[in-house]
């Protein structure tokens, strides 16, 4: 630290300088208080301060990435321990800066899972790399809200230039028209309204009635739960989504939907959508996108790809053929805060037809009208969210300071460090592998010839969480067949061999006393 007298926090908790506390109850400030923010209540922080205390925070986040071994990934807590152990109501009077600082510290990060932490590997494992982490800085410093093209010209036009560059790495059709949104779930409901639109407009160009009820849309079993909740948004009957049967690698059968369109129109229903998946989220399937996108155009439906994991990898040569028939899709999302390295929250979303998201979603009032002609594009009209975060700052600088190569490496070390550990799951005899790992995720489970059958799911229960209570690691599970699996998900940048190799000795150690234990029982 520069100044010796400034509070130093760190992460080893430990802090220097005055001293403040929270246990010392509320501060005096008519003390003569030499912090000039306390002396002046109307104002920002000085700036002054802000160099200060900003030094200290980026400090903070550095020794925090270089020493992840400091913390367990995921906090030893009771639910509702962070809420008793702070006060019930927001403080009257200003307090110091480094007094929440060292707060944070002391009574925040002990209750966080932590995400950016090189052995987490559940769920899919995700990092915000470090320019964006700065990135974020900035964005925050700007506080621009995008309403309109002119309340921030660059954040409009930032995110069309970023969101055409991943087109292009991904090789799909540069004239999509690209948003950001905060996440896949919000807008694979984007597509879906697109999608209902379009059908509306099908049924009045063809002079057919046209009633939401009778709207039917078809994504597989192992699809994201966000487009079934999609149709419930939008006030459509729940089962009308056909949840279509999967092949033994956990792919939408393509035979069984067109069987099921087929039924439905025969029924006098209107089938209106096929939502494919690159990557499901349990095992990392991929549908068979060009045979769903021949069904659509055989029976006039929308075509939504969610590739919010595994679209990243369509950055990759020898992974983009998983992204074939892609180009045909009507929308399409990926989410870069999930596997391209950009923090939490950024998901691409693309539109080959915008007009249809306009038409049911601009609604311009007043005091929004602008008038500076084609070029200024107003992403409030073709998005639920009015106003927007600069998000494609963040984006651009992820893409620029690691570029395409830097990227492609990344993702590249993952998948390699994915086979390794998937090959020795195939090649030890008491564990078993659940489901093809064409990306990072592996599932698996302890099988050994020493347990019976109908233990089995109990005993992988206990040894996902002895190893997430080992502090070193955090894993998810899914159920596979009625099994449960384990899920080792890489995709954290600070992921390195030396994790791998020690989340499966780990692995071996625990799943031992895991078994163990059911018998003792
Ligand atoms: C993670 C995931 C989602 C949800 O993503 P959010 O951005 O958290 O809404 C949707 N679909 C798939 C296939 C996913 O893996």
């Amino acid at each position: 630290m520069d100044d010796p007298s400034v509070t130093a926090v760190n992460v080893r908790g430990e802090t220097a300088g005055n001293g403040f506390s929270t246990a010392e109850g509320p501060l005096d400030l008519t003390d003569g208080s030499p912090e000039p923010a306390l002396r002046k209540l109307v104002g920002d922080m000085p700036a002054d301060e802000f160099r200060r205390f900003g030094r200290q925070v980026v400090d903070w986040i550095a020794d925090y990435i270089e020493h992840p071994e400091r913390y367990p990934v995921q906090p030893g807590v009771k639910p509702g321990a962070l809420v008793d152990a702070l006060p019930a109501s927001g403080p009257e009077r200003g307090e110091p800066m480094d007094r929440i600082l060292a707060d944070f510290e002391r009574q925040i990060v002990p209750h966080v899972t932590h995400w950016n932490h090189p052995g987490f590997m559940g769920y899919f494992a995700t990092s915000g790399a470090m320019p964006g982490v700065l990135a974020e800085a900035l964005i925050a410093g700007l506080n621009n809200i995008g309403l309109l093209w002119k309340t921030s010209p660059a954040l409009t036009e930032l995110e069309q230039v970023t969101l055409r560059w991943l087109l292009e790495w991904l090789r799909l059709p540069a004239s999509w028209f690209g948003m950001t949104l905060a996440g896949a779930s919000v807008a694979s409901l984007h597509a879906v309204i697109a999608a209902r639109e379009a059908s509306r407009e099908q049924a009045r160009a063809t002079g057919q009635p046209f009633e939401l009820e009778k709207l039917t849309l078809y994504t597989s079993e192992q699809a994201h739960s966000s487009i079934e909740k999609a149709m419930l948004v939008l006030g459509l009957p729940r089962g009308n989504c056909r949840q279509i049967p999967v092949d033994d690698a956990f792919r939408m059968r393509p035979g069984l939907l067109e069987d099921r369109v087929r039924a439905d129109q025969a029924a006098g229903l209107r089938p209106f959508c096929i939502a494919g998946t690159v990557g499901t989220t349990s095992t990392t399937s991929v549908d068979p996108i060009p045979a769903l996108a021949d069904i659509a155009a055989r029976y006039s439906l929308w075509l939504h790809v969610d590739a919010a994991y595994a679209g990243a990898a369509g950055i990759l040569p020898e992974k983009r053929h998983y992204l074939d028939g892609c180009e045909r899709a009507d929308t399409f999302l990926f989410n870069p805060h999930k596997w391209l390295f950009t923090p939490m929250d950024l998901t691409a979303f693309y539109c080959r037809r915008p007009e249809e998201l306009r038409q049911a979603l601009s609604l311009v009032p007043d005091y929004l009208r602008s008038q500076e002609g084609q070029r200024a594009v107003n992403f409030m009209e073709y998005a639920l969210p009015l106003g927007r975060r600069f998000r494609a700052l963040k984006l651009w600088f992820v893409m620029r300071y690691f570029g395409r190569e830097g990227l492609a490496a990344n993702l590249r070390e993952h998948i390699r460090l994915a086979d390794g550990f998937a090959r020795r799951v195939d090649e030890h005899p008491d564990f078993e592998r659940l489901a093809p790992a064409p990306f990072s995720a592996v599932c698996f489970r302890y099988r050994p010839p020493s347990v019976d059958p109908e233990n089995l799911n109990a005993v992988n229960q206990r040894l996902i969480e002895a190893i997430n209570d080992s502090g070193e690691f955090f894993l998810s599970s899914t159920v596979l067949h009625e099994q449960v699996a384990l899920r080792v998900a890489i995709g954290n940048i600070h992921t390195r061999e030396q994790h791998v190799n020690r989340l499966w000795e780990l692995l071996l150690q625990k799943s031992t006393e895991a078994a163990a234990g059911r018998k003792q029982n």
